[in-house]
């Protein structure tokens, strides 16, 4: 027969599915033999069948009113005894907490009578009228279903007319007039009474709290928080302990350590005079607890011994709910402690070298995004005013700068040495110089995959993207938030794309000494000590390698600092952009191969010079480089701006510029409606003539140099948005062809492995036949993801994925977080099947997810040879392969 109730003595915390997270702990703690008021669990099984049929499941009933008798057998009192009633408190308690979003009545068992019994044993009038008062409120909200508001207004006019500042300046008579007042609220809004038969208060109450489950704002909270629908809410009842017997009672929250800095020693905080939901309602200001330590030395120690016990115990830093009623100490509920980043890191170091956890269980109890937290330099929010405006938080930092409206002024004023953030709508290619001059990059449109997104992240730049209330007017040079506030170019602002937020005027930085450690090695600190060794274990127990999406060498060195085993996608375009324009301008508009030959011929030296440094940064490591991938148009001017150009000349009267006529030519012609699915990637390569060569031969020859300087250059080269093998064949043939020209010509048998990304659902399905001319699969899951959902990369996030999200489509972006179920299945099949025709083929991955922590867990079980991600990501990315590679290892519990 399944068993619905559990007595705190017979559960434990292994049972936290079951019993809810408070309910397993209270038993837990039970079991420790704690001062814990006795009580029982209905469990979540019971709630799950309530939802699912409307009412108890058979036998429920009996079991709560058979442990219901136990537990006035051990009080000796009975529930609701009219001259000395055995109260309870009725609470949820769900398998991960959900702090506030569903249900607790306090006091059932009074009525009418025994307020008077409770009145008389505990000496007080006033505190008995109050619990009931209390309970009437919070039953006729809660069970009942009367707005909340009605008690709060009836609360008001009695202080009104009393002339009470707050509710402790009413007395006995107040509230039992008050008791009288919320009863007829019940009445005449349900047409029902108030109930006075304590069991069936008790029945009512817990089944409120079933319902709870489904409450808007409870499900809201679970879809923030990924925690399933399905798992439902126990109850917990328990004997009610009062903190508000008088000045020997209180209540208060308490930490095993302090949650903030995780250094040892208690931490908390206590409210004399008061029940524990007095003390999360903020109603007074609490003392902290070294002012309880003199008020009650005797409970301070209790305290401290049990808050010992505790993390002792659960070999972590747990919180503590407690209430004292005159001089007694009550453990009321306690769990694993939530924690900032900082003290994440300290309290796993330390427990792991009081040799209390593994260094694996260390590992487990840190989270990459707690890594990147640390890594960033963060504004002093205390000092910030109210924010001008939100977006995505899309390459978190805090930056402050002058704001400027297009590139040149970026790079004019950042040369002048000023600090500049970026406002555009949204960014192109064309803005990169603009982005690397500035501190940080705002748009008013596009999302977390945006072009300002991504590249932001890449290099390590602030970023606030899709801020859709900001107008922005590039023209004028200035926005204008949602308030009316008009900030105009050279005005400062601070954007902090940590949190999305974006301030006036420039808010002071804090410097994080995670990143200097990062970058020079210097440790300073517990904290920063701690995330070395955090790091150092993760590479020792990972299987996933760790490269960087780089193209400079600079970031390519820094990346290498921070970690990284060879670099997985270093993008060319941004080698075609600057000055070097002009020579792709010449190469489209080439009107012969002679022309043509002749632009390629002068970006040759350049890009073998790009190629040579990124390759004298990774020496002796692996560089993947991918040929040129997006849309030539990229790389020329706007239509709409070349247009009005040509129209207002033409208008004037005048003539035109020659050369402005000839490009808007060739944009016109190159137009494409849907630029993403048309000519780009290895298209591009097979439909210009001498573009592969020439990029190849750039390679080439770099390695040759580096070859002769006695480097050991490990170039690869890849193929982007392949969809059929015959264009990789066909690309590869050419590259064959340039290599070996390359190495008879330079005297260097240049060797470079050609591999290919997987970005098109065509590719991982036929992966089997792409693999018989590929060396190396790297995943290119942003556009693996585009093509696969049909999601516009560059549009949708901003346009409806908040929509997509409250409705529960997904639980996060899929640009974000890998699509397990779509994308990831695809990169499955093609791993496999690649792996079949070409046993010992590499496979990597190198879009956004290489950087995720979430999808990192996921391509390690895949089976994936290396992750690739942005430098600032690397050393987040090695911590979190290093959790991967732990698998089953207990990591703790602290959602
Ligand atoms: C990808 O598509 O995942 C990728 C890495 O290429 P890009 O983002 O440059 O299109
Ligand atoms: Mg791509």
């Amino acid at each position: 027969m399944v068993r619905y109730v559990y007595d705190f003595r017979d559960g434990g915390r292994d049972l936290a599915g079951l019993l809810g997270g408070k309910g397993a702990n209270l038993a837990e703690m039970t079991r420790l033999g704690l001062p814990v008021p006795p009580g029982f669990i209905v469990t979540t099984e019971a709630c799950r069948a309530f939802l699912a049929t409307g009412a108890e499941p058979d036998g429920m009933a009996a079991e709560v009113s058979r442990h219901l008798s136990a537990l006035e057998e051990t009080t000796g009192r009975l529930l609701g005894q009219p001259d000395d009633p055995l109260l309870v408190s009725v609470r949820s308690g769900a398998r991960y907490s959900m702090p506030g979003m569903m249900e607790t009545v306090l006091d059932i068992g009074l009525n009418d009578d025994s307020v008077l019994g409770l009145a008389k044993v505990s000496g007080s009038e006033r505190f008995a009228w109050d619990s009931y008062r209390r309970l009437v409120q919070m039953f006729g909200s809660t069970v009942m279903g009367v707005d909340p508001a009605l008690f709060g207004e009836a609360m008001v006019l009695l202080k009104g007319a009393r002339e009470a500042p707050d509710d402790v300046h009413l007395d006995a008579s107040d509230l039992a007039w008050l008791v009288e007042t919320y009863k007829r609220l019940i009445r005449d809004e349900t047409g029902q009474d108030f109930p006075q038969d304590p069991a069936g208060q008790l029945r009512q109450a817990v089944l409120a709290v079933f319902r709870s489950w489904n409450a808007g704002r409870a499900r809201v909270y679970r879809r923030r928080e990924h925690i399933p629908d399905d798992l439902g809410t126990a109850v917990t009842v328990q004997r009610m302990v009062f903190g508000n017997l008088g000045p020997d009672s209180g209540s208060g929250v308490a930490f095993t350590r302090d949650p903030a800095t995780g250094q040892p020693g208690l931490y908390g905080d206590y409210l004399p005079n008061a029940q524990g939901e007095d003390v999360v309602a903020g109603i007074r200001d609490t003392v902290p607890l070294s002012a309880l330590e003199r008020l009650d030395p005797r409970s301070y120690r209790q305290l401290r011994d049990h808050a010992q016990t505790l993390e002792r115990h659960y070999r972590d830093l747990c919180d503590i709910e407690f209430t004292i009623e005159r001089g007694t100490l009550w453990m009321l509920q306690t769990r694993i402690g939530k924690r900032t980043a900082e003290a994440a890191f300290a309290i796993a170091a330390e427990l792991a070298g009081e040799g209390l956890i593994t260094p694996d269980e260390a590992l487990g109890r840190v989270h990459g995004e707690q890594l990147g937290r640390l890594m960033f330099p963060r504004f002093d929010t205390g000092r910030a005013g109210p924010a001008l405006a939100h977006g995505v938080p899309a390459s978190p930092g805090a930056a402050s700068g002058a704001a400027v409206f297009d590139s040149a002024e970026a790079v004019r004023r950042a040369a002048a040495g000023e600090r500049v953030v970026l406002v555009r709508e949204e960014t192109t290619p064309d803005d990169l110089p603009g982005m690397v001059a500035a501190r940080a990059v705002l748009t008013s449109r596009g999302g977390k995959t945006s072009h300002a997104a991504v590249v932001a992240r890449g290099m390590g730049r602030v970023c606030v993207c899709g801020a859709q209330d900001i107008a922005v007017d590039t023209g004028a040079r200035r926005f204008t938030a949602r308030d009316g506030t008009v900030v105009e170019e050279g005005t400062f602002i601070s954007v902090d794309g940590s949190t999305g937020a974006v301030y006036a005027g420039a808010v002071p930085l804090v410097a994080s000494a995670t990143m200097r450690y990062l970058e020079s090695g210097e440790q300073t600190g517990s904290v920063v000590a701690a995330v070395a060794r955090a790091l150092e274990h993760a590479d020792v127990v990972r299987r996933l390698e760790v490269r960087a999406n780089a193209d400079t060498p600079e970031d390519a060195a820094r990346a290498r600092r921070f970690g990284a085993q060879g670099i997985g996608l270093c993008r060319t375009e941004h080698m075609f952009l600057g000055e070097r324009r002009k020579l792709v301008e010449e190469m489209i508009l080439a009107r012969g191969d002679a022309g043509r030959a002749k632009a390629l011929a002068a970006l040759l030296p350049l890009q073998r010079q790009d190629f040579a440094g990124i390759l004298r940064a990774m020496d002796g490591l692996p560089v993947t480089i991918r040929l040129l991938d997006p849309p030539l148009h990229e790389f020329l001017p706007d239509r709409t701006e070349l247009a009005v150009r040509v129209a207002v000349a033409e208008a004037a009267g005048g003539q035109p510029e020659p050369h402005d006529v000839e490009l808007l030519d060739a944009v016109n012609r190159m137009h494409e409606q849907n630029p993403m699915l048309g000519l780009r990637g290895v298209r591009l390569g097979l439909v210009v003539p001498g573009l592969v060569a020439m990029q190849v031969r750039a390679v080439a020859e770099a390695v040759a140099e580096r070859v002769r300087a006695g480097g050991s250059p490990r170039a690869e080269i890849m193929v982007p948005l392949v969809g059929s093998v015959e264009e990789l064949r066909l690309a590869r043939e050419e590259v064959a062809r340039v290599l070996a020209e390359v190495g008879e010509e330079t005297g260097v048998a240049v060797h470079c492995p050609v591999g290919t990304m997987i970005e098109l659902p065509r590719a991982a399905l036929t992966a089997g036949r792409i693999a018989q001319e590929a060396e190396f699969f790297s995943f290119g899951t942003n556009d693996l993801t585009q093509t696969t959902w049909g999601f516009s990369r560059d549009d949708v996030e901003a346009a409806f994925f908040s929509a997509y999200l409250d409705k529960g489509v997904f639980a996060s972006s899929p640009f974000e977080t890998l699509d397990r179920e779509g994308v990831g299945r695809l990169v499955r099949i093609a791993v496999e099947e690649g792996r079949a025709a070409r046993p010992g083929l590499q496979t990597g991955v190198c879009g956004e997810h290489g950087g995720d922590p979430e999808s990192i867990r996921f391509f390690h079980t895949a089976g994936l040879d290396y992750v690739s991600c942005s430098p600032f990501r690397v050393p987040v990315a090695r911590l979190e392969a290093g959790r991967a590679a732990l698998g089953g290892t207990d990591t703790g519990d602290s959602r």
